[in-house]
């Protein structure tokens, strides 16, 4: 029988079954239990209708000529704050695109996979050695993914102690997706303000009770501070009982220097895709292990992978575990590319990262500062918030960003985090050099100027790229999803 997916994709499950072979289990659909006729026969396609047909060559220049129209990391500066738009090298892509790596179906049997179960288990151990956690398990497919599964853990540990609490505190410089994943895992959130851009103790203190499951911290924050508070915190709130969640998105400021398992912290997520290469955008994809403590080990997300003798196995026995979060094991091709990051960098490259990705986030806090408006004065971390108070000519944020784009750069975060009024949220990737920092800055510094002298050139920006400037609302409101209608 002849069935079309969604994609398209013609999948016939007799030739499937002919192609495998009965005696290897795991390589035929079978294995997956999937039924011989699972589509009711009413819901099958007999044919394609409807598909263009173009000539390869048409199909080859039309992508091509799109491609030409993007901007990367690869075509010049992407200084986006909080998405940290990492060096990626490009010998991570060759060890992603191994044959034997990427042909590995995920239902191959365990004794066929050892080279890649044994790679996700010796990240997990990098990643444990690096944030100093007891242990790691990397089945998130994402950062929110990762503040799910270690959220659901809290949850889990609690409960199993009999005391399910109901609160979870959330600072205004945490991340967007902190009180979303706390919510999604039943939890009230109890916002609590920062305090020259950091957390006090004293604010935790008033807020921390005895129905208080954790605290959600994001640090480095969405300030790019360090919170500086961070031990005195974790003792506050373990006196009371509860634990603390670490958003650790931006360990790229961190790692190599200091540990946040070290500090108290009691459950991290890692983003692979921000801190350890891969690159990403528009959503994806991503990987999101979730380090703990070792009284929260038996919660964790299951299968774990794990070393028996010179075998690694995913472990499923494990009756005090939240479950499982994926189909399967964790978005493979992301670990292999954080592994191959780790190792090829080693510690002292991985801390040199680190000093290089703040050295640049002060260097241009250094160099705008006096133009543009900063309103929290520490050191940076690994990215600096700016705001636009103090912009000439009624222009805003969003004029500065847009005249960023005919200079030639793509625009930093901007509104985000929403502590700062206008922000502008600048993250500059630590591979670049002090020259491209300087022509950035001379741009920003440049865009003031013209904001107090021809505002116009800021209010009818971008004039340069193929598309002008959008009607932000309507595109919002009623995106165009097809590209053609009918
Ligand atoms: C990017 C980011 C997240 C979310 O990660 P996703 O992989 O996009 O789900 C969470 N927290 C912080 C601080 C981030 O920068």
């Amino acid at each position: 029988m002849t069935q079309l997916g969604a994609s398209g994709l013609v999948l016939n499950e007799k030739l499937l079954f002919e192609h495998s072979d009965p005696g290897r289990k795991g390589y035929s659909l079978s294995a997956l239990d999937v039924p011989e006729a699972s589509l009711p026969d009413e819901l099958c396609r007999d044919e394609i209708s409807g598909f263009p047909e173009l000539s390869e060559v048409d199909v080859v220049r039309h992508f091509t000529r799109l491609s030409t129209w993007n901007y990367g990391v690869d075509s010049g500066f992407y200084p986006l704050g909080s998405c940290t738009m990492k060096y990626n090298p490009k010998v991570n892509e060759v060890a992603a695109r191994m044959p034997g790596l990427v042909d590995v179906h995920p239902a191959t049997p365990q004794h066929l996979t050892q080279g890649t179960l044994g790679l996700m288990y010796h990240l997990q151990e990098a990643l444990a050695e690096i944030s100093g956690f007891a242990a790691v398990t990397v089945q998130p497919a994402a950062g929110a993914h990762g503040e799910l599964a270690g959220m659901l853990t809290i949850r889990a540990w609690h409960e199993a102690r009999g005391n399910a609490r109901s609160k979870v505190l959330i600072p205004d410089t945490a991340h967007g997706t902190n009180p979303a994943t706390a919510s999604l895992a039943g939890y009230d959130v109890v916002p609590i303000a920062s305090n020259g851009g950091v957390l006090s103790v004293a604010e935790v203190e008033a807020h921390m009770d005895d129905d208080v499951a954790a605290l959600m911290v994001t640090n480095p924050n969405t300030l790019g501070l360090f919170e500086t508070n961070i031990e005195e915190i974790c003792k506050v709130v373990h006196e009371r009982g509860g634990l603390v969640y670490c958003d650790g998105a931006n360990l790229n400021a961190l790692m190599g220097i200091a540990r946040p398992g070290d500090m108290g912290i009691d459950v991290m997520h890692f983003n692979l895709h921000k801190t350890f290469s891969t690159p990403h955008g528009g959503g994806g994809p991503g990987s999101g292990p979730v380090g703990v403590v070792a009284e929260l080990i038996p919660f964790l997300p299951k299968p774990f992978v794990v070393q028996d003798g010179d075998d690694y196995r995913l472990d499923d026995d494990r009756p005090q575990s939240i479950g499982r979060l994926l189909a399967f094991n964790g978005n493979f091709g992301i670990m292999l590319r954080a592994y191959a990051y780790i190792r090829s960098m080693g510690a002292a490259g991985l801390r040199h990262a680190s000093e290089i990705a703040v050295l640049n986030a002060n260097y241009i806090r250094a160099r705008l500062e006096g133009t543009y408006d900063l309103p929290y004065k520490n050191r940076s971390l690994h990215e600096v918030v700016f705001s636009d108070k103090d912009l000439e000519g009624g222009c805003h944020t969003l004029d500065v960003a847009k005249r960023l784009i005919d200079y030639g750069y793509h625009p930093p975060t901007i509104y985000f985090p929403l502590v700062v009024r206008g922000a502008i949220m600048i993250e500059p990737t630590e591979t670049e050099s002090q020259e491209i920092l300087d022509e950035f800055c001379e741009a920003m510094i440049a865009i003031a100027g013209e904001a107090r002298d021809n505002p116009d050139l800021l209010h009818d920006a971008p004039q340069l790229p193929r598309v002008r400037r959008l009607d932000e609302t309507t595109a919002a409101r009623k995106p165009k999803l097809k590209w053609k209608e009918g």
